[in-house]
């Protein structure tokens, strides 16, 4: 059976020029205001196909998933046990049994009369004139007859037709990112194919004549470039596909011929570094001349201004060159915003309120992300809040959030801690 699709699906348009461009004032722009305009401003640019269930784990879907089949089909027996018609009455029971036996996939062909019971395995369809199951440890049988005690519902260790999902059903959303319990949601359904947004393919560039590979020959001039395998780790685990596109050179012809190479191959580029407007921030600079540059100053820390802009229709997230900076503003910005391009629903990351164990004094006006993890029940963030600290992300399970006015935590006040796992780390 297949899931109905749309025959020709149109690819969708590219986005426009100025999605980017927000009004800035003087001030810092809040990471709310930011996360809106993505929101509102972004839709889904990849084209729609058909793929077998088994290959469809995060992948967005294009259109609702309607059940094919209910599920269970029919009424079957949820125990190994014995099969009458219920009720049972309270007190001691004698049942006879009939000849044979319903078990899954072998069902028993004809009706078990009233007053007597038929011995039925789990997940076999409840013969006619079965619609109650004793458990067999309740049970005391012979070949010809069984003996319990009532009383037992009518319908007891039975399953309906249809309980967990009726025939027509909208089972699953257009735009839910499938999980892997949705595969086997979607199997139970009888469905075998379904129409999802093509794979988002994500281009990861980093950027600065400092960097160099590691296993290669640095000289003291020289980083080794940390967040290009970062972040093509973080994009793969999204369900993306990944372009690794190397490192560019502090150099605008250099890294303008990259860019329309890359715009070629990817549907998203997601740079790190030159980012801000200083002489050797060549990211901007360029994107600059495209007319749809926008350099947002997100009033967060970590994060200096995100540079974003389409090069040749093809979007380009500019992140800070710090790993902290980038993989912070990866989480907050870019992770949202991919959703809706790769055709997916905004979702905003669910954090738990959890006792603090560290102290801390934070100024208005903006939000902080800490690197952070549980120990013995409480919170507690890492050493140093310094954005090129990359190990700090390692020792972390998730970042504590503090919301933008001034605050004060002390050890035991109740902070929002978002493990990675709710970034789909
Ligand atoms: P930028 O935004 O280019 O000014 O870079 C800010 C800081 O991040 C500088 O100290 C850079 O050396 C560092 N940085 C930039 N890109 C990377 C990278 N890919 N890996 C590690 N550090 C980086
Ligand atoms: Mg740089």
């Amino acid at each position: 059976m297949k899931a109905q699709s749309n025959p020709h699906p149109l690819n969708p348009p590219p986005l426009r020029n100025d999605c980017f461009t927000m009004p800035q004032g003087a001030h810092w722009t809040p990471v709310e205001t930011a996360s809106n305009h993505l929101r509102d401003q972004l839709s889904a640019i990849s084209g729609v196909e058909t793929i077998p269930i088994a290959s469809a784990a995060k992948r967005f879907l294009a259109q609702d998933v309607i059940a094919l089949r209910s599920h269970p089909p029919a009424p079957n027996a949820a125990v190994d046990g014995y099969g009458f018609a219920g009720p049972a009455p309270d007190g001691p029971q004698q049942i006879p049994l009939v000849a044979g036996r319903a078990a899954a996939g072998q069902p028993y062909i004809g009706a078990v009369p009233k007053g007597q019971a038929i011995r039925i395995l789990t997940g076999a369809n409840l013969p006619e004139g079965v619609d109650t199951v004793v458990l067999q440890e309740d049970v005391n049988a012979s070949e010809t007859q069984i003996a319990f005690h009532g009383p037992l519902k009518r319908g007891a260790n039975a399953r309906n037709a249809g309980e967990d999902m009726k025939q027509g059903d909208v089972i699953l959303p257009a735009n839910h990112q499938l999980t892997s319990a949705d595969l086997g949601t979607m199997a139970a359904a009888g469905i075998s194919e379904v129409a999802v947004r093509k794979r988002l393919r994500v281009g990861i560039l980093s950027t600065g004549d400092e960097l160099r590979d590691p296993g290669t020959n640095a000289d003291v001039g020289h980083i080794f470039d940390a967040n290009r395998p970062m972040l093509c780790a973080v994009a793969d685990g999204w369900g993306y596909d990944v372009i690794d596109l190397g490192r560019a050179p502090d150099d605008r012809p250099k890294l303008r011929a990259m860019l329309d190479e890359a715009a070629k191959q990817c549907d998203v580029i997601i740079s790190s570094g030159g980012a801000s407007a200083g002489d050797e921030d060549h990211m901007s600079a360029l994107l600059q001349d495209t007319g749809s540059f926008a350099l947002w100053r997100i009033a967060m820390k970590p994060g200096r201004p995100l540079a974003m802009g389409l090069w040749n229709d093809t979007p380009v997230f500019g992140l800070p060159g710090n790993p902290v900076a980038a993989m912070v503003c990866a989480l907050i910005f870019a992770r949202p915003a991919l959703r809706i391009m790769a055709g997916g629903d905004w979702q905003e990351p669910e954090g738990y309120l959890v006792p603090a164990a560290f102290t801390k004094s934070k100024k208005d006006g903006r939000r902080e992300y800490l690197r952070a993890r549980i120990e013995n029940g409480h919170v507690q963030v890492f050493a140093s809040e310094g954005s090129g600290r990359v190990s700090g992300l390692s020792w972390a399970t998730g970042l504590v959030e503090l919301g933008d006015p001034a605050q004060k935590v002390v050890p035991g006040d109740l902070v929002r801690f978002i493990p990675f796992g709710n970034f789909a780390l």
